[in-house]
């Protein structure tokens, strides 16, 4: 099972810290790759491979200027999801997506129409308006069943503590 999140619209100046945190939040929840499609941020693309090396890994960063091809070179061996506001209630699809590779589709304004038509599967996390991130974080747990992900080739990690900061160097 491969987990890739396609971030579509990334705009350098307005959306550098949510995608950042779009990333963060893939890489911490378990998925495997994060492929940014909007304007091209090295600075971003840098960040978020610096985390890797100090926190540990697998996780991948690309970027593709053209979203449409991306999905429709990995449409064969994966499944399409999009998160949106606007979808079914993603609990009720949960269950057939476990175990599958997935691109699960997250955007940052309004979102084309093709999009909806080239998904799979368009889920809702609450159908409210919030965030990206918030859905993405929360559809991941649910995935997984709340399992986390043991990161490998790490230099640095939390040692879980009730008070204070306790961090292990490699
Ligand atoms: N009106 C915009 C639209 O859907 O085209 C909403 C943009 S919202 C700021 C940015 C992204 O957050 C959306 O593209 C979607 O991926 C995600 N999102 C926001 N609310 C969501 C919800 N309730 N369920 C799932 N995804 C959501």
């Amino acid at each position: 099972m491969k987990v890739k999140i396609l971030r579509l619209g990334h705009r350098k100046k307005r959306d550098k810290r949510l995608t950042t945190h779009v990333a963060l939040i893939a890489r911490a929840f378990g998925a495997d790759e994060v492929i940014i499609c909007g304007e091209r941020d090295d600075s971003l693309i840098k960040t978020v491979k610096d985390v890797v090396k100090r926190w540990g890994g697998p996780f991948e960063i690309s970027y593709s200027k053209n979203w449409k091809k991306t999905l429709n070179d990995l449409a064969d061996n994966y499944t399409i999801v999009h998160l949106t506001m606007y979808g079914v209630p993603f609990e009720k699809a949960l269950n057939k997506l476990k175990g599958k590779n997935l691109v699960v589709i997250v955007g940052s304004e309004k979102v084309p129409s093709d999009v909806y038509k080239l998904a799979d599967y368009n889920l809702s996390v609450t159908n409210q308006p919030h965030s990206e991130a918030g859905a993405l974080a929360v559809f991941l747990y649910e995935l997984f069943s709340g399992k986390k992900k043991r990161f490998k080739d790490y230099k640095i990690k939390i040692k879980p503590s009730k008070r204070g900061k306790k961090v292990i160097k490699k």
